[in-house]
């Protein structure tokens, strides 16, 4: 589409920038269409289900998220005319409701920050006949996807001759960190996946669940893709969520990257992969969504004085 006239939004999805900040290569997920690395994974679990003969017109698409793949689903849903209905916990940030409802879709909302219960609705629904449900924790398209979509694309884009020393990346359902390791693993064996937790919420290292402020990962149970490829993991790192945020901010006034906080802490943990091992030259970490999705938690300056032509000084 880049270079061309589509009839669809989904052909937009993908070839995204690439840039480098503080020595770290960060992949700007956020700008696919419906503002996250979710889209890749959406499109492609539902082409696979609708060639495999599990999805077909008039039916419904059910899935639990907290909130990303749920917008992106949504999209696609809209683009092909299934209805769509999204579960999710409360507590996510109202934009991300806001935003699958604008595509049309139904949104339910059930159990409270983390997203256990909704799985098992969704799970429950998708059963029913007339309903598929893509499983986005479980599902192996989803490490495909980014093994043979996301993971190529960035080995392509890496200045010649570099190939990726370590792979940094937050853990929602461990797709993105399995999936692009996968194919990172192919171009160089040596290289070390680290996963990302917001330290309120140590679940791999420590089994331990808490509330935190990086929307999109550590949803309150490792997920079954991660505990399937644990072993291709080399190593956990937590990082403090008010840091993330702080960091997220940051992207935005020093780099003008609207991002969300689990961009804040990816790039904050990637930093400290660099720090620590001096082995470790060539970084790769991604930026998963935007900072739209965020405005009302983060972003409104409701406390701040309004600036009008009498008070600017
Ligand atoms: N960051 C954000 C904002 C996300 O929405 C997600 C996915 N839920 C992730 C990171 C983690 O991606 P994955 O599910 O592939 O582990």
């Amino acid at each position: 589409m880049k270079s061309g006239l589509s009839n669809s939004i989904l052909d937009a999805i993908g070839d995204t920038p690439m840039l480098e900040i503080d020595g770290v290569y960060c992949k700007l997920e956020y700008l696919n269409p419906s503002g996250s690395v979710k889209a890749r994974i959406a499109k492609y679990m539902i082409e696979r289900a609708e060639d495999e003969g599990l999805l077909k017109h008039g039916d419904t698409i059910v899935e639990a998220t907290s909130g990303n793949t749920g917008n992106a689903l949504s999209m696609v849903a809209a683009v092909k005319g299934y209805r769509m209905l999204v579960v999710m916990p409360e507590g996510m940030s109202g934009e991300r409701v806001a935003i699958s409802r604008a595509f049309g879709a139904e949104v339910m909302e059930i159990g409270h920050f983390h997203v256990d219960e909704a799985l098992a609705k969704a799970k429950e629904l998708g059963n029913e006949p007339g309903y598929f449900c893509p499983s986005q924790f479980e599902s192996e398209w989803n490490v495909e996807e980014n093994r043979t979509w996301l993971g190529p694309e960035i080995l392509d884009q890496l200045p010649e001759g570099v190939v990726p020393d370590a792979l940094v990346m937050g853990v929602g359902t461990g797709g993105t960190l399995v999936g692009v390791g996968q194919a990172f693993r192919e171009v160089n064996p040596d290289v070390r996946l680290f996963a990302m937790e917001p330290s309120e919420s140590s679940t791999i290292l420590c089994g331990e669940v808490g509330e935190h402020l990086i929307e999109g990962i550590a949803d309150g149970f490792v997920p079954g893709i991660f505990q399937r490829h644990q072993k291709l993991v080399n190593d956990t790192l937590a990082v403090d969520s008010e840091e993330a945020v702080g960091e997220m901010r940051r992207l935005a006034k020093h780099h003008g990257l609207f991002v969300g906080p689990s961009s804040g802490a990816n790039l904050i943990a990637a930093r400290k992969v660099r720090e620590s091992h001096p082995e470790i030259v060539h970084v790769v970490t991604l930026f998963c969504d935007e900072g739209e999705k965020y405005i009302q938690d983060h972003f409104a300056a409701r406390d701040e004085v309004k600036l009008t032509a009498e008070n600017y000084t």
